[in-house]
């Protein structure tokens, strides 16, 4: 378990002072300048020492993605820094607790990140239900500029300047490309990929989006050294994490973990256990909604990371950890996620324009058992024809938590389909959408 010592957001709970004046007090822009004196490449390089993998669910090196920017900026083509704080996936709350309650971890991790990748402007791109995030952290970036940490003249000799842009509320603009398009002020949707952001990104020039956590753990990494970072968890999978614990646990929270704890710990530790009991528990999807669900017997002991988590064939994801216990009706909530990406598909590509809405509408009668037995492995190959034929990872999204769904719990559908069969008429289901 983490200890209190090693934690980096020590405000996540709102409990202390959110100003300027209390992220002083708790170490934050205390020494930054000397952090900026290390140079561009000295930082990159600590950052990929410590391991930070990013936190937005993709789970790429972040040192890495920032090394892959041009090392000369032509005046031309000035570098922007994008941190995408649109925070759309179910079951994931933890950005906005730093947003609210720890806004300068990001606001100096920006002028940090930036330093490092050359860019002089940053824009922070906050989810459009997300209102009293952006206030707070509207207020803590005008913090920063009356105190002078960024600005054109700024103490740090860096000039830089910082703005927060909200979004209107689509999931899909928390894809990068479809984020940038939309801070240009065209339609949510992504791009094809290449060119890579790195090369032509916001306003066709050299661009690195990264996600919140990933961002403000940085000048703490800095601060500590990358070898404190990488000494918590495991190799490939180090450091602190925002867990987002929902469902059917006695206290759903929001907690700073160590990389690679147990689930089980995880959920005993901070979350009261689950709800009736570990012999309660049925499933749980432990990154977000788009990764497969993992059952019970499976993930108890499994360790909450990257690369234990794809040998289950799930993922870490968002570490949006959703607990159901047995009282769930999973075709149901399954059903519930797939009419989710079926309406925030930018219907851009066909497989996933087509593709989500007819998996819904098969998934949906399944909750019923108004199906043929058939049917599910036809589902499945639809699903398996989704994913990895679109341009984002929207299409694949949408597939992974069907293909979770018939792995696991076939039987439970099969079921269903026989007990609808035996009984053509039951109670009518409300539609998942409701
Ligand atoms: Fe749009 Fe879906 Fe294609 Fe992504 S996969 S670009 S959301 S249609």
């Amino acid at each position: 378990m983490l200890s209190d010592s090693d934690r980096i957001f020590t405000n996540l709970y709102g409990l202390g002072d959110r100003s300027l004046a209390g992220a002083r007090a708790r170490g934050q822009w205390a020494d930054t300048k000397a952090l900026l004196a290390r140079g561009r490449d000295k930082i990159i390089e600590e950052v990929k020492a410590s391991g930070l993998r990013g936190r937005g669910g993709a789970g790429f090196s972040t040192g890495l993605k920032w090394s892959f920017m041009p090392k000369e900026v032509d005046p031309k083509r000035p570098h922007y820094l994008v941190i995408n704080a649109d925070e759309s996936e179910p079951g994931t709350c933890k950005d906005r607790e730093i947003m609210r309650n720890d806004p300068h971890t990001l606001v100096e991790g920006a002028l940090v990140a930036s330093f490092a990748m050359g860019a002089h402007a940053c824009y922070i791109y906050v989810r459009g239900e997300f209102i009293a995030e952006r206030i707070a952290l509207q207020k803590a970036v005008d913090e920063a500029y009356e105190a002078n940490l960024i600005g054109k003249n700024n103490v740090h000799g860096y000039p830089f300047d910082l703005y927060v842009h909200h979004g209107a509320g689509a999931y899909i603009c928390g894809e990068e490309t479809a984020l940038i398009e939309s801070l240009e002020g065209k339609k949510g949707m992504p791009r094809l990929k290449p060119p890579f952001p790195a090369n032509v990104g916001l306003y066709g020039c050299p661009t690195t989006v990264n996600n919140v956590e990933s961002i403000a753990v940085v000048p703490t990494i800095l601060r500590r050294s990358a070898s404190w970072f990488a000494g918590i968890g495991k190799p490939n999978n180090t450091g602190t994490k925002l867990f987002s614990i929902s469902g059917h646990v006695n206290k759903p929270c929001n907690v700073e973990e160590a990389m690679s704890i147990s689930f089980r710990e995880l959920i005993d530790a901070h979350c009261g256990g689950v709800r009736g009991g570990w012999d309660n528990l049925l499933a749980v999807i432990p990154g977000g909604s788009s990764v497969r669900c993992v059952p019970a017997h499976q993930i108890i002991d499994c360790p909450m990371d990257f690369d234990s988590l794809v040998k289950l064939g799930s993922g870490l994801g968002t570490a949006a950890v959703i607990v159901m216990d047995k009282s769930t009706d999973i075709i149901r909530a399954i059903a519930r996620l797939s009419y989710f990406y079926k309406h925030e598909s930018c219907g851009q590509c066909t497989p996933c324009r087509e593709g989500t809405g007819w998996m819904y509408r098969v998934v949906q009668r399944m909750v019923e058992g108004r199906a043929h037995k058939k049917e599910i492995d036809m589902l499945f190959d639809v699903s398996k024809q989704i994913e990895g034929h679109t341009i984002c990872a929207l299409g694949d999204a949408a597939a992974w938590p069907i293909q979770g769904l018939i792995t696991h719990y076939r039987e439970v559908i099969e079921q269903r389909i026989d007990q609808y069969t035996a009984n053509p008429h039951p109670e009518p289901v409300r539609e998942a959408a409701e």
